[in-house]
Parts: C-alpha cells; structure tokens; sequence
C-alpha cells in the first residue's frame, strides 16, 4: 500500500486562508500590515525566492516593500537601511534574503533586525527565546512542518524523531520545536556514523540534508512519518526532495512530497508571522 501523502499545497491554502481573514479584519480598523523585504546583490535564486514572497503577500493584502540593494552595498549601508526599517510604523516584519555578499556579516546584520519584527525567527534573541519555549517569531520553515504534522492529525509526544542535518534555519530548531512538543530527538550530520542505525529507529524522519534522493528504505522503518524539507534539482534538472520518494513510498506510513511538500509552508508561516507581528502592534 503506498504512504499517505501530506499535502502542503492544500494544508499552506488553509492556513493562508485563515491569514487573509485576520489581514481584513486588521485592514477594517485601519491597519494593513506590511513586509519589507531585503535584497543585496543579483543572485537569481534569491530573486526568485523574493517575487514569490511578494506575490504571496500581494495576494492575502498584505503590503509588502522591496529594498533592493547593489551587491557592493557596504555593511554600514546595509545596517542603516534596517534600522531606518525597524523604525517605520507601516512595516511590521523585515525578511533579509540571504546569502549575502561575502564582504557582509550576516550575523550582525540579522542581529540588527527589531525582535519585534523578526518574522523569520533566526535573530539570536528570537533563536533564544524559542529554546526558552518563551513567545517569539519561529522560524518558518520548521514551524510549517509543525504545522502539517498537526494538520496531519500526527502525534509527536513520546515519539522519536530523527533530524538528518543541523543547520541553523532548519535542523537545529526543527529538533528544538519537536522537543518542546515531548518528543524524544536525536540530531544526526555529516559527521554522524552509520546514519541509518539512527533513521531505523525514527518513528519521524526530517530530512534537511541538502542531497537530492539521499533517504531511501535502507532509512527508514515500516510505518515512519517522513519530512523531506530538501529542494534540489536532480540531473535532469528536475526538482527533488533529500528523500526518494519512490523508495521510501509504501515503507512510511506518511511522506511529503517534493514540490506540494514543506515547501509552500514555509512562505505561508512568513504570512502568518508578519500577520501576528501586525496584530500584536494593534495590541500594544
Ligand atoms: P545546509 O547545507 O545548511 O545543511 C545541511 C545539513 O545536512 C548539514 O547540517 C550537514 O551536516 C547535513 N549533511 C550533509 N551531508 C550529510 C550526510 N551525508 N549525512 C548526514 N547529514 C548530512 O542546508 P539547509 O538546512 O539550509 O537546507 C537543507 C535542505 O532543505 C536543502 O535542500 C534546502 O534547499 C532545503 N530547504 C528547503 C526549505 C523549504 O522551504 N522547503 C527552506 C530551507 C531549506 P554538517 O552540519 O555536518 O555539515
């Protein structure tokens, strides 16, 4: 029997209806709320990510600004522009696209964004507050996949998640956002022996890895729920998750797809932030 598909196209459609009943409930009393995007520089990929947050927002009336920068942009320039951001009123949450150029600190520029409207949650103290299970901004992409497993009716206390890569937008607080729902997590990387001793034992498998088609059933015990976060492109070129699908489907009791997967979460939990971050200025 193949697995049951979690579907992120129609769960992210759901949610973001739901977002777009709280824009025109803001709007009705007189507050839109607005994301001011960040591009440095002319990477396509980034660009692309951009003009689909834009897009999204557009489309739910929530307002959104491109500052769009020259790649030569100076740190000093880059950090005036957000303060001058975290100042203004009509913007409620400040997305920096990254990577940046190399001759710019990330950290410090992330750093530099107003926790109040750190709506991608990576700044230290929103990162800090998470571990603290303290009310904050989490960071999208694993709090979309929080948010299929929940939609998906998956019970995460007692059971045991395995995370395959650790990197600090998605593994590492991944894990964090398990735990706090009572799950027992192991974190596993590069430098992890005999991964799949580690994946056999995962009731959920999350795979952040990177590597197109890298889980397959030598990874995976019968009946597992599997996340697969990854977007890679094959050697046809052909967009594939870090999971293959084909291997694995029958063996999981749940699998996301790529694409319809954890990807069209990710923007919807940018939505969802930016909208909190606008009702909670109303609050204030
Ligand atoms: P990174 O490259 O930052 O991290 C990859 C992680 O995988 C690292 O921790 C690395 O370990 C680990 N890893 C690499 N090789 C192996 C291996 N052989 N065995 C076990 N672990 C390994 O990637 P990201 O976390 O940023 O992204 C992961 C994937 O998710 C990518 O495909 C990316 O495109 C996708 N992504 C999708 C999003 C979405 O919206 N759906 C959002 C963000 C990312 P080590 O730390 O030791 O190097």
């Amino acid at each position: 029997m193949s697995s049951a598909i979690i579907n992120g196209k129609e769960i992210g459609q759901q949610i973001r209806e739901a977002v777009a009943q709280r824009v025109e409930a803001l709007t009705a009393k007189g507050l839109t709320p607005g994301l001011a995007v960040v591009l440095v520089g002319d990477n396509p990929a980034s660009k692309t990510y951009v003009a689909n947050k834009q897009k999204s927002c557009e489309a739910i009336g929530v307002f959104s600004e491109l500052i769009k920068l020259d790649e030569a942009t100076t740190q000093e320039a880059l950090l005036a522009e957000i303060a001058t951001l975290n100042e203004r009123d009509d913007i409620h949450g400040i997305l920096v696209q990254l990577p940046l150029p190399k001759h710019i600190d990330e950290d410090a520029v992330i750093a530099a964004i107003d926790p109040s409207k750190d709506v991608d949650g990576f700044s230290p103290i929103s990162v800090g507050r998470m571990m603290l299970g303290q009310e904050t901004f989490l960071p999208c992409t694993p709090f979309g996949v929080m948010k299929l497993l929940e939609h998906s009716g998956i019970e995460v206390a007692g059971k045991h998640a395995v995370i395959v890569g650790r990197s600090h937008i998605v593994g590492k607080p991944m894990g964090q956002l398990l735990l706090q729902k009572d799950a027992t997590v192991t974190y596993t990387h590069s430098k992890t022996k005999d991964l799949p001793c580690y994946t056999k034992q995962a009731d959920i498998i999350i795979a952040a890895v990177g590597r197109p088609n890298f889980i397959t059933a030598e990874h995976v015990k019968e009946g597992a729920v599997v996340i697969d976060v990854g977007i890679n492109r094959d050697e046809h070129n052909k967009l594939v998750g870090d999971v293959d699908f084909a291997s694995v489907d029958g063996i999981a009791s749940h699998i996301t797809p790529v694409p319809g997967g954890v990807g069209p979460m990710t923007i919807t939990m940018l939505l969802y932030n930016t909208v909190q971050s606008a009702e909670q200025k109303l609050n204030q």
